[in-house]
């Protein structure tokens, strides 16, 4: 038996796949880690425990399958994106936790570079929105909190990287300090269009070059596991960020091909081809994957609730106890009404921006009760990406071509969702039989790279359709539905 393992690095747990020579889940190994929160609005991980986890679920996922170092012909490495790790490099050893992506401890610092005007310079290199969730910020915290570490990094000591260089490096024993261009891209340093560490920010933030890893493919030759952990070594052929590697695993790869994942959050993925679109509309210009040196772009944007409002069904309101009972109350709901629900429980992300925004309910009369929450609540998921797709839609045109929307995550399991999706979307939404696509994008980079697994014409026409949804509604109704839902949002941020 052959084997490709992937390693899915996540928030919360890290999993370690192994996938056969059919690119078939074979055997899995899960583990959570602790997150620490020492302030209110700060997330950290220790780094030491990514590592040992990811370590651990690769030794767990082989023991299962019975496979040796020798049955896996490569490794990919897909990760938590924008988390930054500053260690030693000599010792190895982290100089601080690692910096989680929903840490918003760097606000000051976005603000100070905002008000001294470097946001527009910022976005026309990153492709990004200045804001505290991407890595630079972070980085230049760690350097300016922690005694001795300015001093160290000036003499060369440090070094840094998102989750996937801290991965390769700890695998190599220290001799691989890389990243792939679709972690590079997430830091706010990366200049996309030039494809280069940006001298200018880096040089703004303070932080040494010598510090950043050196940016490859996204399939590539990363190197070889040390012998010692795994029984004999393993080649490292394939990076990519987690949505980046869902977009891979959902064969996006024509011009106009949308993936989008339904987790607690939703972050959508537009492929724009070889071309990066600034966008107009407040979304993120991102590299959706590098391969032979040649980024393909996206438009990228991020919902914060998505699943988690059906989370806040069970556990808020407790009127379902399970998410998939959603879908049954929800069918009970009355057809005479119409209640809104903008779940801004966190503020508003793309394309609005508003993180002072709050949830708010509208249409509610004395008939309204539990059903007509749960519809509200799944509703609210279709009308979110309605409104990613209209900024997508107004900041690129694909000649004439129908939009196609490909789903995954734990909330396209409802029926009801994706149906309602693809009626207030006017567009077919279709669903894969294989619902792990971040952890297939990762294995099938390493798996094509070292030459098992097909190449990318040939890998997107295996993606397999489990269900697809037509848009049912008439016209006239999807637009005077989502006029509403646009007004309902206008007033949910004037509050
Ligand atoms: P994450 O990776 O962010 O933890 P998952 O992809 O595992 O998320 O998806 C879990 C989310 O999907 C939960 O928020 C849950 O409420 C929602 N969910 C799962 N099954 C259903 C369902 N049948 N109907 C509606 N929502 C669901």
């Amino acid at each position: 038996m052959t084997y490709v393992l992937a390693i899915d690095q996540g928030t919360t747990s890290s999993r370690a796949i192994l996938f056969d020579t059919d690119i078939k889940p074979r055997a899995v190994s899960q583990q959570e880690y602790p997150q620490h929160y020492p302030r209110s609005g700060w997330v950290e991980h220790d780094p030491l425990d990514i590592w040992n986890t990811t370590l651990e679920t690769c030794r767990a996922a082989m023991a299962d399958a019975a496979a040796g170092a020798e049955d896996i012909a490569a490794i990919g490495i897909t990760n938590q994106r924008e988390t930054v790790v500053v260690w030693n490099k000599h010792t190895g050893q982290p100089i601080h936790n690692a910096i989680v992506w929903q840490d918003r401890r760097t606000a000051d610092i976005c603000d100070d570079l905002r008000s001294r005007g470097y946001e527009l310079l910022i976005t026309e290199k990153t492709g990004l929105l200045l804001d505290p969730y991407f890595s630079a910020t972070k980085i230049k915290w760690i350097l300016d909190n922690t005694p001795g570490a300015r001093e160290a990094a000036d003499q060369g000591e440090l070094l840094c990287g998102t989750i996937d260089t801290w991965l390769i490096w700890n695998l190599t024993g220290g001799r691989v300090h890389a990243t792939d261009a679709t972690n590079a891209c997430r830091t706010m340093l990366y200049d996309i269009y030039k494809g280069n560490w940006s001298v200018t920010i880096t040089d703004l933030l303070e932080i040494p070059r010598t510090m950043l890893p050196e940016v490859r493919d996204s399939a590539a030759d990363f190197g070889e596991t040390l012998p010692e952990l795994l029984g004999s070594p393993v080649k490292i052929c394939g990076v990519a960020g987690d949505q980046q590697a869902a977009t891979l695993g959902q064969a996006c790869f024509s011009p106009g091909m949308i993936k989008s994942t339904y987790g607690t959050g939703c972050f959508a993925l537009l492929n724009t081809g070889d071309r990066p679109v600034r966008s107009k509309h407040r979304l993120l210009t991102t590299i959706a994957y590098q391969l032979d040196g040649k980024p393909t772009y996206a438009l990228e944007g991020s919902i914060f609730i998505a699943g988690a409002v059906i989370q806040w069904l069970r556990d808020g309101l407790g009127i379902i106890q399970s998410a998939p009972e959603s879908n049954e109350l929800a069918a009970q709901a009355d057809p005479g009404q119409d209640v809104i629900l903008v779940p801004a429980f966190t503020g508003l992300g793309a394309p609005y921006w508003k993180p002072s925004a709050r949830g708010a309910v509208f249409g509610l009369s004395r008939n309204s009760g539990p059903a007509e929450f749960a519809r509200a609540a799944l509703q609210s998921v279709g009308y979110q990406t309605r409104d990613l797709m209209e900024a997508m839609h107004a900041d690129w045109t694909n000649q004439g071509e129908e939009a196609v929307l490909r789903v995954d995550g734990g909330m396209s399991a409802s029926d009801y969702a994706m149906q309602f999706l693809a009626d207030i979307i006017g567009a077919q939404v279709d669903r894969p039989e294989i619902l792990e696509t971040t952890a297939v994008g990762a294995a099938w980079l390493a798996g094509m790279h070292c030459g098992i697994y097909p190449d990318m014409d040939e890998f997107a026409s295996r993606w397999a359709l489990q269900k697809r949804f037509e848009p049912a509604m008439p016209a006239k109704e999807r637009d005077s539905r989502y006029s509403r839902w646009k007004r309902a949002v206008e007033a949910a941020m004037l509050v």
